[in-house]
Formats: C-alpha cells, structure tokens, sequence
C-alpha cells in the first residue's frame, strides 16, 4: 500500500507529470521540478545554479529514462533563483525553448538589473520602517550574491493568464496567480486537474508573501492583499492535485488554504494584539516580536516581509495607522 504522498505522485506520474527532487546549496533546502511527457518533452522549473543541484537534476532525469538533451521546452512558474537559476547555462548548453508569463519574461531576461531593483526596493523599505544598519549591510552583501547567481535568458514563449500550452496529449492552462511573488504562475491541466504550482501553495510551510517591486500593469505590489486574493480564486476552483515546488504534493487544496487563511488572520490579531492601545512600534520591531531577533537578524526579508504585509493589510481595514516618517511606526487605529 502507498504512503499518501506516493499515492499522489503516482497519480501524477499517471497524469505524464514526474517530481525530480533537486538538491540546493541554499537555505530553502530542496527544489522540486517537474518532466511533463509532453510533445515537446518539458521540464517546469530547473532549480538553482549550483553543481550538485545540476548532478541531481541530471541523475533525476535519468532514472526517468531522459537526459537534459530530450528537454525541448523549460516553463518557468516564477522570479525566485531556487527555481530558475540554472536556465541561462541550461539554455546555452541544450537549447530548449524557454516558455513563461509575460511579467516574468520581462524581469528575466533584464536580470540583473530587475534583481537588483528587487534588492534595493527591499532594503529601502526595511530601512524606512526601522531594520538597523548592521541588518541592512549583511543583507545587501547577501543581494549581491544572489543577483550575481543567475544570468539573463530569451524567452522564446511570452505567455499570458488563461492561454493554453498545447503539448500534444497534455494542454497546461496558465494561471497567474500573484502574491508569494508577481509572477507566480500555475500550469493547469484542466483534462486531468493537475497542476504545478511552483511557490503559490506549499504544504508543510506557508508560502511567504515576500517583499517586491511591482510590474508595470501593478506598480505597487501589496502581496498579502494579493495572495489572499489569488488563494480565494485557487479555493474555488476543481483541482484533484497540486505538485508544489518544495515538499510534498497537495491533494486537499480547500482545507490546506482554509488553513491557511486562518493562520494570516491569526497573526494579523497577534499584530494588533501586540501594539497595544498606547504604543507606537515600527514593523521591524513587529518582525523582532513575531520571530525573535535571531531569526529576524538571521532572514530579515522574511520575518519584515511578512510583518509589513500583515500591517498593509490591517491599515486597509483601518485597524491599524501609520505615523511618522523615518522611521514610520504604527499604532492601532
Ligand atoms: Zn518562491
């Protein structure tokens, strides 16, 4: 008898979707891509750049019966280097077409400028709602790497929300479903209702809705607002089984994002509850409450992205203000 999440992989497998497991040298642990038995042979997302990520790429293609030179087609479901790094060599090497949304197009192939837009808008924001100096500096010298860790790559395929990919016997949807990043793409099909669904669902940790600059059509990205949004339309529609981008598969998608929602509501009240009625705190300070100073020293994107964007969304609802400028604080409406 399978395990739960054999039995979803099998399904998927069935469906012409193969996990590939991909060791990372990144904190994020494993990567999950997927080789979809299309017409063209088709991998969605290719992990980071990194050797042993490329060794195990290459060895869990092979146990498959493939090699990266039956690849034809790469889609990618969203902007985060865990998921895309290794494109730019991929392509050089190989050649497949590269396919993906139009947003996500457009910042890969200006990467590194968009990246490093990316890191200077995040630092700017951190230092305008209260990160220190010192947190500041050790994360810039972290941005430089990371812009440094992929290169620029042509997307053959600019797709866009709702249009089909037809790869013979399986047609993928796309999906945009923006928040844990704007670009976040799901590949749908709707025959078998699987999808791959990069970042946009996880099942063992919440996807984070991580500080970006917006795109052109949405230049003020709100991605708590966003994803909450994006996950209402996910709720409502038939899926049999999500293949996520870290972990295990998703096979109950409406109580996981019921869950879900429920644990923002809760930290959204831990929020309020914290600021009590006379204080005054920056959304750093709310970060360090929320995660500890060691977590929040050790990733402050994170801990801040996810205080700032639960304060976004309690300032719409007029439960919280801000006050001041440098540094902003906020205290209960
Ligand atoms: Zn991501």
């Amino acid at each position: 008898m399978l395990t739960p999440t054999a039995d979803l992989l099998n399904q998927a497998s069935v469906a012409g979707f193969h996990c590939v497991t991909l060791s990372t040298p990144l904190p994020v642990g494993d990567v999950n891509v997927y080789l979809v038995d299309g017409d063209p042979v088709t991998l969605i997302d290719c992990g980071p750049r990194a050797p042993i990520t490329r060794l195990a790429l290459e060895r869990g293609l092979a146990a498959l019966g493939r090699s990266l030179h039956d690849i034809k087609l790469l889609l990618l479901t969203h902007q985060h280097l865990d998921h895309h790094g290794l494109a730019a060599d991929f392509v050089h090497e190989f050649g497949p077409e590269v396919g993906c949304l139009d947003l996500l197009a457009s910042y890969l192939e200006r990467w590194p400028t968009t990246c490093a837009a990316d890191e200077d808008y995040r630092a700017a924001r951190m230092r305008r709602h209260g990160a220190p100096d010192a947190v500041l500096s050790a994360f810039m010298a972290r941005a430089a790497s990371r812009i440094a860790a992929a290169d620029p790559i042509t997307v053959d395929r600019r797709v866009a929300d709702g249009d089909v990919i037809d790869l013979g016997r399986i047609r993928l949807r796309v999906v945009h479903r923006p928040g844990h990043s704007p670009t976040d793409t799901l590949f749908y099909d709707e025959d078998a209702g699987v999808a791959v669904v990069g970042d946009h669902l996880l099942m063992r940790i919440s996807s984070n809705p991580l500080l970006a600059l917006g795109t052109n059509s949405s230049p003020h990205f709100r991605p708590l607002r966003e994803y909450r949004a994006s996950l209402a339309r996910t709720r409502a529609a038939p899926f049999r089984l999500l293949l996520t981008g870290h972990g295990v598969p998703v096979g109950n998608h409406v109580d996981l994002i019921d869950r879900r929602l429920a644990q923002q509501t809760e930290r959204s009240a831990a929020i309020v509850e914290g600021l009590g009625r006379e204080s005054r705190q920056t959304a750093w300070e709310i970060a360090l409450a929320l995660f500890g100073s060691e977590t929040a020293t050790k990733v402050p994107l994170l801990c801040f992205s996810e205080a700032i964007a639960h304060l976004e969304l309690l300032e719409d609802e007029g439960q919280v203000a801000r006050e001041g400028l440098d540094p902003i604080r906020f205290v209960r409406a």
